[in-house]
């Protein structure tokens, strides 16, 4: 194979609908899950949903013109990616976990061991993800619970919540979304809360039949509503670098929400967050504090500590009575499994990453020669749509075989230029709220500190300035 892709989630799978479309390079995309959409397919939590609006998170090359709300429910993101996929003709390898991938130095190609087999690959293109693998909690007793215990992104539609005494661990992104669903089937809630996040207005809505129509008959429509939403969201970066009055204005808006929809003073001190705004991703939510107003509903402000037969332990030492527990405590970001499993020219990525990831131009890693990680090192936004940064580095991807072609040798990106790239990085996320907002947060690596997860700028500076294949870093 010229391209052997790892994972078929949205980034993944987007390169390969335009290697397929291309035509150029053989390839095979290896994927471990029996379909595409990685975390799409993973989460089906009651209430997952895009907080992206749907027609900015959807492949600009493959853009849809049915999207049923602003903010797509997450079982339509799937059958989109599914759709795109199929209109393509792309047909991963399913069940074809990656359990090693090595580079040959004589062969000057990838050795990739999979679960369905090997691959030869001239190039490694890693798509592995950052919420991939959950985070489990690291507290006493989870096997000692007795009842259903599981991860947001693992649920198990086989256990029925009506009427039960449900917990819920963590308040980010998928518990916000979660928590109010809950409140309807079960007969009490209880969600453990560490730190309390920032919530603004979601303002969803569906699309009217007269909109879709307008859509469909008009594509220039929906591109310039995307563009419209791609402008909004970056000028949410100008709050992200701590710039006044924009972060004034993004705090005020969120507490105004939380002061609007949490009557209860006690409840509402418990729910004010201790860090700045933008710290942590900021979630969109006109359901979660009503929720968490209800008679049948206890936030616990404080982590969860421990677990006994049918029942939790918070760290404040209080004990509730529960029948099942959901863990929505987020995922194994800042180091990837994948990463263990692939060596290049002297280390596996794991080590080379010891202290935490780095690439250049936030894809390409020195000692790992025809290899590109997509979403990964520095490559994920707090303010704006994932998408738009990983298209941005299909561009460099195939620009890079575009180089290749027709040449002998890899390209293998200098040590230099990895180490300038990850110093501009850690000098531009120096001034960000993701550093200085007072907070901890999974985009940044506990072992260094540094932000490896981020990138510190905006969508539009990712793409100026990496979305282009530039040769001249690469030795010879
Ligand atoms: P997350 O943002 O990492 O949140 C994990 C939560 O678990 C945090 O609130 C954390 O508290 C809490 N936690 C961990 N251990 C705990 C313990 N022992 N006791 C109490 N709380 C504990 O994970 P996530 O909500 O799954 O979201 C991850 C990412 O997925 C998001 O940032 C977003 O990028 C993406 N996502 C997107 C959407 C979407 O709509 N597009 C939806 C869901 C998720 P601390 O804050 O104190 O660490």
């Amino acid at each position: 194979m010229d391209v052997a892709v790892v994972g078929a989630g949205i980034a993944g799978l987007g390169l390969a609908v335009l290697l397929a479309r291309r035509g150029r390079e053989s390839f095979v995309v290896l994927e471990r899950g029996d379909d595409v959409g990685g975390t799409w397919r993973d989460n089906r939590y009651p209430g997952v949903a895009c907080d992206v609006p749907s027609h900015l998170y959807s492949y600009s090359f493959a853009p849809r013109a049915d999207w049923s709300r602003v903010f797509a429910p997450g079982a339509e993101v799937q059958e989109y990616l599914r759709a795109t996929a199929r209109a393509a003709g792309v047909r991963p390898w399913f069940g074809a976990e990656v359990t090693d991938a090595r580079w040959d130095e004589d062969a000057g190609c990838w050795h990739v061991t999979s679960r369905r087999g090997p691959v030869r690959a001239r190039v490694l293109v890693l798509a592995g993800g950052r919420l991939s693998d959950p985070r489990l909690p690291d507290v006493e007793g989870l096997d000692a619970f007795g009842g259903p215990v599981f991860h947001s992104a693992r649920w198990d539609p086989s256990v029925d919540l009506a009427g039960k005494r449900v917990g819920v661990v963590g308040t980010g992104a998928s518990a916000v979304q979660l928590v109010p669903e809950l409140a309807r089937t079960a007969g009490r809630v209880v969600v453990f809360q560490r730190s309390a996040p920032y919530v603004v207005p979601r303002q969803d809505r569906a699309y009217s039949d007269a909109e879709r129509a307008a859509f469909r008959a008009d594509p220039q429509l929906v591109r310039r509503l995307r563009e419209e939403q791609f402008a909004q969201m970056e000028r949410g970066h100008a709050a992200r670098r701590l710039v006044r009055p924009d972060v004034e204005a993004l705090r005020e808006r969120a507490l105004a929400h939380l002061a609007a929809q949490v009557p209860d003073a006690r409840l509402r001190a418990l729910l004010t967050p201790d860090h700045e705004v933008g710290c942590k991703r900021v979630l969109l939510s006109d359901e979660f504090y009503p929720a968490l107003g209800e008679p049948h509903v206890d936030l616990e402000p404080a982590a969860l500590q421990r677990l006994e037969p049918g029942a939790a332990v918070s760290a404040a030492g209080r004990r509730f009575g529960l029948d099942v527990l959901v863990l929505a405590t987020g995922f194994r970001s800042t180091r990837p499994l994948w990463a263990q499993r692939v060596r290049g020219r002297r280390s596996t990525l794991a080590e080379h990453w010891r202290d935490g990831m780095t690439a250049h131009a936030s894809t390409v890693v020195h000692g790992f020669p025809n290899m590109f990680v997509l979403d990964g090192p520095n490559a994920s936004l707090g303010h704006n749509s994932a998408v738009h940064v990983i298209e941005s580095q299909f561009g460099y991807v195939l620009g890079a075989l575009d180089h290749l072609a027709g040449r002998a040798g890899a390209l293998e990106v200098s040590e230099r230029a990895e180490r300038e790239y990850t110093r501009e990085i850690d000098e531009r996320a120096r001034s960000t709220v993701w550093l200085r907002g007072g907070c901890t947060s999974w985009y940044v690596d506990a072992r260094s500190g540094r932000l490896t997860l981020l990138w510190p700028g905006t969508a539009t500076e990712f793409r100026e300035r990496n979305g282009v294949f530039d040769p001249a870093p690469f030795a010879a």
